[in-house]
């Protein structure tokens, strides 16, 4: 009987992803409330990443499952600084300190980035052209993009192309053309850019999730939106991450899919 041998797993070093991360994501130039970069120092052998939305106990059991060392997630859990550490920070805190499993964070540059971000891939899947920057953040920093259908669409045909692409239950607000040409996207809570959108007099406004009060901003600015989950809008620019690094340093890496109802 022949033994099959097992391929010895790539080892790379804990510092050379971060270093590549931080590069390629602009970390340090982008302002934002989340602490992004390595929050949690765990092992500097890294054999597997886990790419996750949300830093939360669950991702980090499955990726001790996994044989991950590392996390990387879309909201991590150090914002605006540390005021305490107390209940669920410090049971997560303690988990990936016990476990030695490093835990990156990349808000907004992963949201705005023009190839790996969750915007780009939403203006993509909805088949968008002329993209140009849209949902103004800070000193000329955009989130996400504006752009024109190639032939009119419905809203009804919108939801039917977010739940099939990004898997997610659908919402809509119908209160503006019935024949869409022009849309913007904000992955995520999109519910600040909104107002931008009827300045502009777009017609449909593609996000995540809004908040209660976007419901009158929606109605008298006449616009359309179609909301497709903020888990499931922001899934896309860590699983490019994941890609990137498996390309960039032959690792392994695993998605670690913990939706939430949002
Ligand atoms: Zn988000």
């Amino acid at each position: 009987m022949k033994r099959s041998k097992s391929k010895p797993k790539q080892k790379i070093s804990r510092d050379a992803v971060v270093s590549f991360l931080d590069k390629t994501l602009r970390t340090s130039e982008i302002g934002d409330s989340s602490v992004n970069g390595l929050q949690v120092e765990g092992n500097q052998e890294i054999t597997k990443i886990g790419l996750a939305v949300d830093a939360c106990l669950e991702a980090y059991r499955l990726a001790q499952k996994n044989g991950c060392q590392m996390v990387i997630a879309h909201h991590g859990i150090i914002w605006n600084g540390i005021k305490n550490i107390r209940g669920p920070l410090l049971r997560q805190l303690d988990f990936l300190i016990s476990n030695k499993i490093n835990l990156y964070a990349s808000h907004l540059p992963l949201d705005l980035h023009p190839t790996l971000g969750n915007n780009v891939h939403l203006a993509k899947a909805f088949g968008l052209k002329g993209l140009k920057s849209f949902g103004v953040y800070t000193n000329g920093v955009h989130l996400g993009f504006e752009g024109t259908f190639s032939k009119a669409v419905t809203l009804e045909s919108t939801g039917k192309l977010m739940k099939e692409k990004f898997g997610s239950p659908v919402s809509y607000l119908p209160f503006g053309p019935k024949k869409i040409r022009t849309a913007a996207v904000i992955s995520g809570r999109g519910s600040s850019a909104l107002a931008e959108a009827v300045e502009k007099k777009i017609d449909l406004f593609i996000t995540g999730e809004l908040i209660h009060e976007s419901y009158h901003i929606a109605l008298e600015g006449g616009i359309n939106t179609v909301c497709g989950g903020h888990y499931h809008t922001e899934k896309s620019g860590v699983q490019a991450l994941g890609d990137l690094l498996k390309e960039k340093f032959g690792v392994e890496t695993v998605f670690l899919d913990v939706p939430t109802s949002f």
